[in-house]
């Protein structure tokens, strides 16, 4: 037997603070159940599955390594070994390797005016930023990855910090249940594409700033050209899928990548440097996208999404002004219930389908051979409409006005016209939502057939 610590988090103990457990135990499977005894019927059903598994959002660690990485439940133990267990909060990614060797051109905009000494006085005041600090910012080219619930905060702060390029990356339209958390947005935006509405704020908030909205869904097939080119990506995702393809086109490239999930009162957040550090498949290396909990049925408060949004934006600000960031090889856990902020130890594991010794090759080797069309099932809307998405697997650019014209001689109304794409409902309530990138949001198709062909109504050219 040998003598261990187990961690259980607050959250997994009624909200009652981070709980260490000394015992012995030969095994992880053994270890669990005595803990299981000792903490009660509750914590048992929410960590493990009816066959006694742990579900797949329980993240078990030993002495930081992912026991899914080592031999599952039937790891031994050793005297002095410290177990973690950890629910992941929302999260999702996989990919490849070479460096881009792209120079950084110093541009005349990093150097600051009369005007802009004014305008970031109290940021260039910080002995942590300072006039070379600044010029840093005014040079660094951001890539932040959804501009809703986290995304939000992330924007507003970096383009009112002054940072040189940014690039906004979001396939969504703005609807009324986003408004309590999304600040940008007003209801005259509901409709909209998300990265136009938000673009068009930015760029009141701060003209100095280059805004680049992109209207693309991330999938393993786009995360690439999304990422590439970019000194830092932000994470502001709620899909697995979608996350796993964003952190390996950033192993790929090494570019710094800077994770975070919410839900309910939970947040996390994580700084990945790539070939340095833990990556999120090195984290959360089995997250299975139908089994994570999501913002439509267990609700998000707004002020975990600000908390762990500024803290990434900390993170990368840090980054680029050539400071340690702290969450490497770390993961942040807040619980606004208890108020608890509690970092974990993570460690990069050679096993890494993506990050890992053997890493890259096997995760390309995987899909790009079916789907002209990726399609996804979301998170019901408009009072639980089954709601559907469908994506092109290669970038396309759509002609938006073949798509209003089909739409209106299929009876639509178009609600609303951006130039990065429009908003048509038809009489039954049918919303149809398409970006210039032939990504389109289907509210109330019967089935994923029904999704794909409504999308093929719509883009057929009729001329
Ligand atoms: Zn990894």
């Amino acid at each position: 037997m040998a003598k261990v610590e187990f961690v259980v988090p607050s959250v997994l103990n009624k909200g009652n603070g981070e709980k260490k457990i000394s015992i012995e135990a030969d095994s992880l499977q053994d270890a669990f159940s005595k803990v299981s005894d000792n903490m009660g019927e509750d914590f048992r059903r929410k960590v493990l599955d009816l066959n006694g598994k742990p579900r797949s959002l329980i993240n078990i660690y030993i002495n930081g390594k992912n026991m899914r990485f080592g031999g599952g439940m039937s790891t031994p133990l050793h005297d002095g070994d410290s177990i973690y267990i950890l629910p992941a909060v929302a999260g999702g990614a996989p990919s490849a390797a070479e460096e881009t060797g792209e120079e950084k051109p110093v541009e005349d905009k990093a150097r600051l005016t009369g005007d802009d000494l004014q305008r970031y006085s109290r940021q260039i005041m910080l002995e942590e930023i300072g006039f070379e600090g600044m010029e840093k910012l005014r040079s660094a080219k951001v890539c932040v990855v959804g501009v809703g619930g986290i995304g939000n905060p992330i924007v507003t702060q970096l383009t009112a910090m002054g940072i040189g390029k940014l690039r906004i990356v979001d396939r969504d339209v703005v609807e009324i249940s986003n408004l309590h958390r999304q600040h940008l947005y007003t209801d005259e935006d509901i409709g909209r594409v998300k990265v136009e509405a938000a673009a068009e704020r930015l760029r009141r908030v701060n003209p100095a700033v280059e805004i680049e909205p992109v209207p693309v869904s991330v999938s393993k097939y786009t995360a690439d050209e999304i990422v590439k080119g970019f000194d830092i990506v932000i994470d502001a995702l709620d899909s697995v899928d979608a996350r796993y393809a964003l952190n390996d086109a950033c192993i790929k490239y090494s570019i710094p990548f800077v994770y975070a999930g919410a839900l309910g009162m939970l947040g996390s957040v994580c700084t990945i440097l790539p070939g340095k550090s833990a990556c999120l498949r090195c984290i959360f290396p089995a997250l299975n996208e139908d089994d994570m909990p999501t913002c439509s049925t267990e609700g998000v408060h707004p002020s975990v999404l600000y908390l762990v949004g500024s803290i990434q934006v900390s993170e990368a600000v840090k980054i680029i002004t050539g400071q340690q960031p702290t969450l490497v090889n770390k993961l942040l856990y807040i619980d606004l219930n208890e108020l608890s902020f509690e970092k974990i130890q993570m460690s990069r594991q050679q096993e890494c389908p993506s990050c890992g010794v053997s890493g890259g090759k096997e995760a390309e080797g995987k899909g790009l051979a079916v789907a002209q069309l990726i399609i996804e099932e979301l998170c019901g809307r408009d009072r639980g409409k089954r709601t559907w998405t469908v994506t092109p697997a290669e970038p396309a650019t759509i002609n938006l006005n073949t798509v209003i014209r089909n739409a209106e001689s299929l009876g639509y109304q178009v609600k609303t016209r951006g130039n990065l794409g429009i908003t048509a409902v038809n009489p039954n309530r049918l919303s149809v939502s398409f970006l210039s990138s032939g990504s389109a949001t289907i509210v109330g198709a019967k089935d994923e057939q029904d999704a794909v062909s409504i999308y093929n109504t719509f883009v057929k050219d009729r001329n």
